[in-house]
């Protein structure tokens, strides 16, 4: 988790975020939205805090949240959830997927299968709890899992099973065939899912079947999922595991350890998030189809090779033509905001050191940024190429 000098290695989000602000880029790299969100859920968190919501709120959260994570997986997925029991507030996904892993893993020979590329957190906090990651690749051009290599990379070592869907950073939501497939391997080999799905709400073509649902899925899962992208909230660290109560009291006793509680006030204003009429929930998925589409067409003009993205705020594309003789997809995002003005991420940040040579010239650019910031970013990509 540190340089080879034992010095604080910043992750690349903070990396290409500090360049972007140096150089005056377009951040397309980090995926934090350029907008605040909605008014409702704003007024909510003012409102809490002048009437005192400012101490610490029970150790699994705001009771308001608790109920109102519970309509909302009822409302859009049809999971009735005890709130007392089968949920628990956390400081963001981030937190709770660190709980939860640090609950399920104990030392090396646990393993835990992971798509890769993976977001970033998940390999600091496998590494936390001293266990093994075991990755399966999401190959360019398709960036789905190959049934074969998910197969073999199960075994009785396995205890978790780490899915992210829709995924950070390629965009992909899986299918109904790979989900069915991880449950499968999971009663095979007795193990625990855990799916983070905190762009639950920007899937874009088709709506979205969390993991949970399919039959003999939710006994064995841990579902984690954030306000963070849904209320263009980031900063505000509020996110939530859900699950059954035995697996939700194992994740609670670890997150009691890590931060106690987290974000009082902020919590009843997500809970009037989540309870936002059923158009404000389509709103931000359509928004994100224009966003996903603008942005793949500057970048195919600028030259780029663009994978169709399904959902979350990103989408990958290999630099490879615009690449200078000798340049990897990590020295091009390097170079990137002072020679072109725009910011992004390597594809090889979201790997293991071993297999950065396979996605070495792919990058992924964030669209969750409003139109008129994408269209710049492309007339400034175009005007490179
Ligand atoms: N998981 C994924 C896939 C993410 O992209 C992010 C980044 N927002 C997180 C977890 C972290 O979420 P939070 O900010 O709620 O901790
Ligand atoms: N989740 C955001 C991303 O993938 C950033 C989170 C972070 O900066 N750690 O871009």
């Amino acid at each position: 988790l540190l340089s080879p000098d034992g010095s604080l290695r910043p992750t690349i989000f903070a990396e290409i975020t500090a360049l972007a602000t140096q150089t005056g880029a377009i951040n397309l790299g980090q995926g934090f939205p350029d907008e605040d969100g909605p008014p409702e859920v704003l007024a909510a968190a003012t409102a809490a805090i002048a009437s005192g919501v400012n101490q610490y709120s029970p150790g699994r959260g705001h009771p308001d949240l608790l109920q109102a994570i519970a309509e909302h997986q009822e409302r859009f997925y049809g999971m009735a959830l005890d709130p007392a029991a089968e949920v628990l507030v956390t400081a963001g996904a981030t937190e709770a997927l660190a709980a939860t892993l640090l609950a399920l893993l104990d030392g090396p020979d646990d393993e835990v299968v992971v798509f890769e590329p993976y977001y970033d957190s998940y390999a600091a906090a496998v590494a936390l709890a001293g266990a093994t990651l075991v990755p399966v690749p999401l190959r360019w051009p398709s960036l789905a899992p190959d049934l074969d290599e998910l197969r073999a990379a199960v075994s009785d070592r396995t205890r978790v099973i780490l899915v992210n869907d829709p995924h950070n950073p390629t965009g992909t939501v899986f299918s109904a065939e790979v989900k069915r497939q991880i449950v499968d391997l999971a009663h095979r080999v007795d193990a625990t899912i855990v799916t983070d799905e905190v762009y639950e709400h920007l899937v874009i073509d088709a709506p979205f079947v969390p993991i949970a649902t399919l039959p003999g899925a939710r006994e064995r899962t841990v579902s984690i999922s954030s306000g963070g992208k849904t209320f263009r909230t980031t900063g505000w660290k509020i996110g939530w595991a859900t699950g059954p109560a035995e697996l939700i009291g194992a994740v609670t006793a670890v997150k009691q350890f890590l931060t106690y509680v987290n974000g009082a006030p902020f919590q009843p204003a997500i809970a009037a998030g989540l309870r936002l009429p059923d158009e404000f929930f389509a709103g931000i998925a359509d928004t994100q189809r224009v966003r996903r589409d603008l942005l793949a067409l500057g970048l195919r003009e600028a030259g780029f090779d663009v994978a169709p993205s399904a959902g979350s705020y990103f989408t990958v594309a290999d630099a490879r033509p615009l690449l200078e003789a000798g340049e990897d997809a990590a020295a091009f995002c390097r170079a990137l905001p002072a020679r072109v003005g725009v910011a992004a991420i390597p594809i090889s940040a979201f790997v293991s050191p071993e297999h950065h040579d396979e996605f070495s010239t792919l990058v992924r650019f964030a669209a969750c940024k409003r139109t008129e910031v994408i269209d710049e970013a492309s007339r400034r990509l175009a005007a490179s190429a």
